[in-house]
């Protein structure tokens, strides 16, 4: 009978700030290998902003996946999973840190004795940065839903990675208008493999997408020699691939209340005309209608209501 080797875990606090008037604030992680490693180390990155949730449940399923391997399963590399990468944003469901309201994901690499900000930063990338991929979880903010997604720097070999992931879209950036300070610009340099996961919506969980994440993870860990499987995976492939051409924005032709047709959601298909809403204004008492730029993919919907002129209501990817 087969025994599948076992699986050594290990939480361990890897950074630790001090705050004014409380205890510290500490960064984990947990690390799971083989007692022989033979396959790669990959990290896992999650909650960067502070009220994105979805990947720390996305860690929490993948830890429970690695502590209880079914039947057929082998563990080969090394996993190390940060589900709460921003302590001092979570905690409060907060997207900033500190009293100037600072963009973790802008801060990297960070600084090894700088601000609190850059300090936990530095610490962030230091774990990041052992991986031969590293894959880093957001969900949208609290005014926009995504599909789930994967967001990687135009070069052929993270193409190939982000497909192995299985969501509904692969959208790439050339790496001088990836945004500069996020993680993934400051691991590209670093010559990093990074998959920017993207689903969801801010201070929400979407479980069922979670779900998909990861099992989308599982095939690439699969892939890269991380786990060991004794059946056949099914090839898994996004829908879309978008890039800086085929992605049409929808702007809110207005300020005032954005108002959906009934039954629009993110994921349909649209055509090209299609009136996917309007924008109401409450005081002015005008309106304007929103329509589908092209026949495509609506992969980004806004929830919240209140919008300014050009507020981001949409994208779609022409199909
Ligand atoms: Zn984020």
């Amino acid at each position: 009978m087969f025994v599948a080797p076992k699986v050594f875990s290990q939480q361990e606090a890897v950074f630790s700030l001090e705050l004014p008037l409380q205890l510290p604030c500490t960064l984990w992680r947990h690390r799971f290998a083989p007692a022989t490693v033979t396959g790669p180390l990959v990290v896992v990155i999650s909650g960067l902003h502070g009220d994105e949730f979805d990947g720390g449940y996305i860690c929490y399923r993948l830890a429970h996946f690695l502590q209880n391997l079914p039947p057929g399963w082998t563990l080969r590399g090394t996993v190390h999973l940060l589900p709460n990468a921003n302590p001092l944003g979570t905690n409060i469901s907060r997207r900033f840190l500190g009293f100037n309201q600072s963009d973790l994901n802008r801060s990297f690499p960070g600084v090894a004795g700088g601000s609190s900000e850059e300090q936990l930063a530095w610490a962030v990338y230091q774990e990041a940065v052992q991986a031969e991929v590293c894959v880093d979880i957001h969900s949208s903010n609290e005014f926009l839903m995504e599909v789930p997604q994967v967001r990687v720097a135009d070069r052929p070999r993270l193409k190939n990675l982000a497909q192995e992931l299985g969501l509904d879209l692969v959208w790439t950036h050339s790496p001088q208008h990836w945004i500069g300070g996020t993680l993934a610009q400051a691991l590209f340099e670093r010559q990093v493999h990074t998959l920017v996961v993207e689903l969801g919506t801010g201070r929400r969980l979407h479980q069922l997408w979670s779900e998909r994440v990861v099992q989308g993870i599982l095939h690439l860990w699969v892939r890269l020699g991380v786990l060991q499987v004794n059946t056949t995976l099914p090839i898994l492939s996004a829908s879309y691939v978008a890039d800086e051409n085929n992605v049409f924005y929808l702007s809110a032709p207005q300020a005032g209340l954005l108002t959906l047709e009934s039954g629009l959601q993110v994921g349909m298909h649209v055509q090209a005309g299609q009136k996917l809403g309007q924008v109401i204004s409450p005081t002015q008492l005008t309106q304007a209608a929103l329509y589908a730029p092209v026949d495509g993919f609506l992969f980004t919907l806004r929830v919240h209501p209140l919008v300014y002129e050009g507020s981001l209501v949409g994208r779609v990817v022409r199909e």
